[in-house]
């Protein structure tokens, strides 16, 4: 028994060669905490009244002109009800 100090405990070195585990992409991979944080979509501005008949591009829904659209910061145009969700953090 002469292995005592083994720091099994503290359980943060990379096997990969990283100094820390933080720095290691293959350990927060493993982690799951490596994945791209995708940011919950906000809306950019205020809303404009839409121009064409188009769709949404959040549910495919039908928008005519004249109703009220809203971009949202992934550069895409949504509808009334999904700018709704979007405000609401759904
Ligand atoms: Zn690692
Ligand atoms: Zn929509």
């Amino acid at each position: 028994m002469s292995d005592l100090h083994t720091r099994e405990g503290e359980g943060v070195t990379c096997t990969h060669g990283m100094p820390t585990p933080a720095s290691c992409i293959d350990c927060m991979d493993d982690d799951g905490l490596g994945a791209p944080t995708t940011a919950p979509e906000r809306l950019e501005g205020p809303s404009v009244a839409s121009k064409y008949d188009t769709e949404c591009r959040k549910c495919d829904g039908s928008i005519r002109v004249g109703e009220r659209v809203y971009l949202t910061d992934a550069g895409r145009w949504v509808c009334e009800r999904c700018a709704g969700e979007i405000q609401g953090g759904l």
